[in-house]
């Protein structure tokens, strides 16, 4: 019980101090953009010059990493909404479903009820799905057959299944899949499970995992039914 007392004060604090500094940084970076821009009109109107358009790629990718740091910490505004989780989980495979086709990977999807509410606003529960799903296709290597596998279903509470042929995530890893800034990749940035987490506990549901290395890994979102 302590511990866990300890781990919700560690949260809220991290999420406290990452809001608080995304939010200090982002008005002096859309400044140092917009003078950047200035910069190259003035001195690259032909847009010769890489480095502008590098300057201001690398300052887009601080903005949507801040972006992410806001979402850690408690939104003021939860804008909150009876949100059909059928019909989101179905635009979103819809909208992702170019991406996985040009890797050659199978989105699979089943759908046990027309329809189902929960109290969320759809833009989170969307990136929500966005997050887990681009973390699956992450993870599924080139020479495999990715099978992405999505099901809705009602158990008391909705249940969203999204599994994956993956590689798999160790005992040892699993412990620090939520920590912030936790990444195995390149050029990840750590905060995508965190901020996926966040979201949906905001919203009264929680999210587990279960993997077995080189196998897959299945993400299992649950949220509260509500009477449409
Ligand atoms: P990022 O994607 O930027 O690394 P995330 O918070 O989204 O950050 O994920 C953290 C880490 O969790 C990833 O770097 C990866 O090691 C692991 N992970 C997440 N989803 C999967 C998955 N479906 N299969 C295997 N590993 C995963
Ligand atoms: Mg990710």
């Amino acid at each position: 019980h302590l511990i866990e007392e300890i781990n919700a004060q560690k949260k809220e604090l991290i999420g406290m101090l990452a809001a608080n500094t995304a939010h200090e940084i982002k008005n002096p970076l859309t400044s140092v953009r917009g003078f950047v821009e200035l910069l190259e009109l003035k001195y690259d109107r032909e847009g010769k010059n890489p480095h502008f358009s590098i300057v201001m790629k690398e300052i887009d990718r601080i903005t949507d990493i801040v972006g992410q740091f806001l979402l850690l910490g408690k939104p003021t505004e939860l804008n909150n909404e009876p949100t059909d989780v059928v019909a989101v989980v179905k635009h979103t495979l819809n909208f992702m479903k170019y991406d996985f086709d040009v890797h050659q990977m199978r989105l699979v999807s089943s759908y046990r009820h027309p329809e189902l509410y929960t109290m969320m606003s759809a833009d989170q529960l969307k990136q929500v799905l966005i997050n887990i799903l681009q973390n699956a296709k992450e993870a599924i290597p080139e020479e495999r057959n990715g099978i992405i596998d999505i099901k809705v279903q009602l158990q008391d509470d909705i249940i969203i299944t999204i599994r994956d042929n993956g590689v798999g995530i160790s005992e040892h890893e699993l412990k620090r899949l939520f920590e912030p800034f936790y990444t195995t990749k390149i050029a990840g940035t750590g905060l995508g499970l965190p901020v996926t987490r966040n979201m949906i506990e905001l919203a009264g549901g929680k999210l587990d995992v279960l993997s077995t290395v080189n196998v897959g890994t299945t993400f299992i979102i649950r949220l509260p039914l509500i009477q449409s």
